[in-house]
C-alpha cells in the first residue's frame, strides 16, 4: 500500500473509541422496587430497553440542544416504563437511565489519540450522537485530544450523509486530500467517507463484513498512528 500522509484525522466514537454498555441487569434492580405488575424480570425488561436505545439512537438528531433532549429522553423513559409496568418518578427514571449506561474506552484508545496528537496532526471526531456528545467526551476527560467535536445532533445531518464530513472539513480548514475519516461503520463511516471524497479507515473490530472503498482496514486502533504519516516510521 502506498504510504499517505495526512495532516488531519477525522474519529468515529461509537465501535471505533469506546462502546456502550447497557447494564439491562442493574436497570432491572433499580427499578424492581417500582414494579406494579409481580416482579420486574430481565426477560421481561431485556426487549424494551434495547426498543428505547434503538428509539434514542434513531430520533436523536430531531433534538439539538440539551433541554429538547432531555424531554426527548423522558418522554422515552416514561414509554418504557409503561410497557414494564414500572410507576416510578420521572426524576427517577432519568437517574437510573443514566446510572445503567457506560461509554467504555477500548484499552488503545488513550494512547491511540495521544500519539496522533504528538504527530501533530488535527483531531476531530465526527460522530452521529446526540447533543450532549461533548459532555461525554468531558467524562471521559477526552476534549484535550481533540481540535474539535462535531455531532450529528448539533450539526443537523448524520454520517453517511455528506453534510457532516463538509462540516468537519469546514471546521478544520484542511484539504479532502489532507484528511482521513476513521470509523468502524462500513456505511456511515466508509461509504460516507469515501462518497464524499475522503479516504478512510475501517477499524473492523470483527464484525466482519468488510468495508470496499477503504484505504486500510486495521483489527484497532493500534496501526493508525502509522498509516497516517504524521509520525514517520
Ligand atoms: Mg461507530
Amino acid at each position: 500500500m502506498a504510504h499517505k500522509t495526512y495532516d488531519t484525522v477525522f474519529l468515529d466514537v461509537d465501535g471505533t473509541l469506546l462502546w456502550v454498555d447497557l447494564d439491562v441487569e442493574g436497570y432491572v434492580e433499580d427499578l424492581a422496587p417500582y414494579s406494579t405488575n409481580g416482579p420486574l424480570t430481565l426477560e421481561k425488561a431485556v426487549g424494551p430497553v434495547l426498543e428505547s436505545m434503538r428509539e434514542h439512537i434513531s430520533q436523536n438528531i430531531h433534538y439539538p440542544t440539551r433541554e429538547a433532549l432531555d424531554r426527548f429522553k423522558r418522554e422515552n423513559q416514561r414509554r418504557t416504563a409503561r410497557k414494564l409496568d414500572v410507576e416510578a418518578p420521572a426524576d427517577v427514571l432519568a437517574e437510573v437511565a443514566e446510572r445503567r449506561i457506560s461509554f467504555v474506552p477500548y484499552k488503545e484508545s488513550e494512547r491511540v489519540m495521544g500519539e496522533l496528537r504528538e504527530a501533530d496532526l488535527g483531531l476531530y471526531v465526527v460522530s452521529n450522537w446526540d447533543a450532549l456528545l461533548e459532555e461525554v467526551l468531558e467524562e471521559l476527560g477526552w476534549t484535550r485530544y481533540f481540535d474539535g467535536i462535531i455531532a450529528s445532533a448539533v450539526v443537523g445531518v448524520e454520517k453517511p450523509a455528506p453534510g457532516i464530513f463538509e462540516e468537519a472539513l469546514r471546521l478544520s480548514g484542511t484539504s479532502r486530500e489532507k484528511a482521513v475519516h476513521v470509523g468502524n461503520d462500513p456505511v456511515a463511516d466508509v461509504q460516507g467517507a469515501t462518497g464524499y471524497g475522503l479516504d478512510a479507515v475501517h477499524i473492523d473490530r470483527g464484525d466482519g463484513g468488510g468495508a470496499p472503498g477503504a484505504v486500510a482496514v486495521l483489527p484497532d486502533l493500534t496501526g493508525l498512528p502509522a498509516l497516517c504519516g504524521g509520525r514517520r516510521v
